[in-house]
């Protein structure tokens, strides 16, 4: 099994010397294990937190152990009669073509004809469930809302878009990092305005295409995204605080809002979550999702690269908006 492990905790960007590549040769299965042959590896904005040692929601990963993360795979060989050979299974054994372990780490999936194996680890996994979490259960999404979503073009911020639609928003607008990214937000995902954040102030920018304000941001990027919302924000507006991604390889502090103030005088909701409190929510999650799926009302993109040993530079093109929609690693075990 070709596996990557992270070599070295990474200040600021990560470079080749984070990641190393290894063989591990997996003995005879043992009683109630079974071995998955992946069929696609999640890289995720998470993963750069945890490669920090510091505590957090999460525990940092283990230097010199494989990343562990989202992957889904075909059971190949089982000594467990719960997990047998050819299901589907989502796990998170992370970056490594084949993985061996206890049938308990292993959740089997449904096969649903037309629903490629890959949307569990993006809109009809935990990507999707981050978007439908953060805009009805954080955000409060009530109809005819004007929804703002920003890194709204990647596989959590496609979704939102989306879903934002779907449970009755009024406007909904967009912020990406390329002009190609802009024009899907509108022709495909159903935006009615969306703008390249790297083409001006963000703050200028949203204020133009929000004359009547914002009820709810979903906040995917944090710095100046933030602060610019928050000069939009409508009198009881909410903003779910979902990622921060545009600080993740900072080495320096950056400064806060400088209108956080705005909060009080507008009566505004800032709610921080993050998904592992709220998997309570997936099976509805799941009944609409695959609902609206097969009513070919949902799209989806994903930004896909071959080859295990290709994970690190796939998540290092994530982190700076390489991807449309999902980016993920096809191992072809
Ligand atoms: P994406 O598919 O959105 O990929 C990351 C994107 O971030 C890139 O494509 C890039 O798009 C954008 N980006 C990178 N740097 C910047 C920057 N400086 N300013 C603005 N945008 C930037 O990843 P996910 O959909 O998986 O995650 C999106 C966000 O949601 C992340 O912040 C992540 O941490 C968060 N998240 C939170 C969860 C929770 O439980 N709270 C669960 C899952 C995700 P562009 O080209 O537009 O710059």
């Amino acid at each position: 099994s070709t596996q990557i492990q992270l070599a070295a905790r990474p200040t600021g960007w990560p470079t080749a010397e984070t990641f190393r590549t290894v063989e591990v040769t997996y003995g005879d299965l043992e009683p109630g294990q079974v071995r998955v042959a992946n069929e696609y590896v999640s890289v995720d904005p998470y993963m750069r937190g945890r490669m920090n040692d510091v505590k957090s929601y999460v525990p940092p990963f283990a230097l010199d152990e494989t990343m562990t993360g989202g992957a889904v795979g075909r059971v190949v060989e089982s000594a467990s009669d719960d997990v047998p050979v050819g299901a589907l299974v989502l796990h998170q054994y992370g970056w490594r073509d084949v993985v061996q372990e206890d049938a308990g780490g292993f959740q089997v999936l449904p096969e649903i004809p037309g629903v490629p194996s890959s949307l569990y680890l993006g809109i009809l996994g935990m990507t999707g469930l981050t978007a439908y979490v953060g805009l009805t259960t954080i955000a409060d999404l009530h109809e005819g809302d004007t929804v703002f979503v920003s890194g709204a073009a990647g596989a959590v911020g496609t979704a939102v878009g989306q879903i934002a639609r779907l449970l009755g928003a009024g406007r909904v607008i967009g912020s990406a990092g390329s002009a190609e990214k802009v024009e899907l937000l509108t022709s495909r995902y159903g935006y009615d305005a969306a703008f390249n954040y790297k083409d001006g102030p963000v703050r200028e920018q949203l204020r133009e295409v929000t004359p009547d304000g914002v009820d709810v941001f979903f906040d995917n990027v944090g710095g100046d995204h933030l602060e610019a919302a928050l000069d939009r924000m409508n009198t009881g507006g909410r903003i779910a605080l979902c990622g921060a991604i545009s600080q993740y390889n900072d080495t320096e502090r950056t400064p806060g809002p400088d209108n956080l103030a705005n909060a009080i005088t507008r009566g505004l909701t800032l709610r921080g979550f993050t998904l592992g409190g709220y998997l309570d929510h997936a099976p509805r999650f799941r009944e609409l999702m695959t609902g609206w799926f097969s009513e070919e009302k949902i799209a989806y993109d994903e930004t896909v690269v071959d080859g295990i040993e290709k994970a690190p530079q796939a998540f290092l093109d994530m982190m700076s908006g390489g991807n449309v929609g999902k980016m993920l690693v096809r191992t072809g075990a």
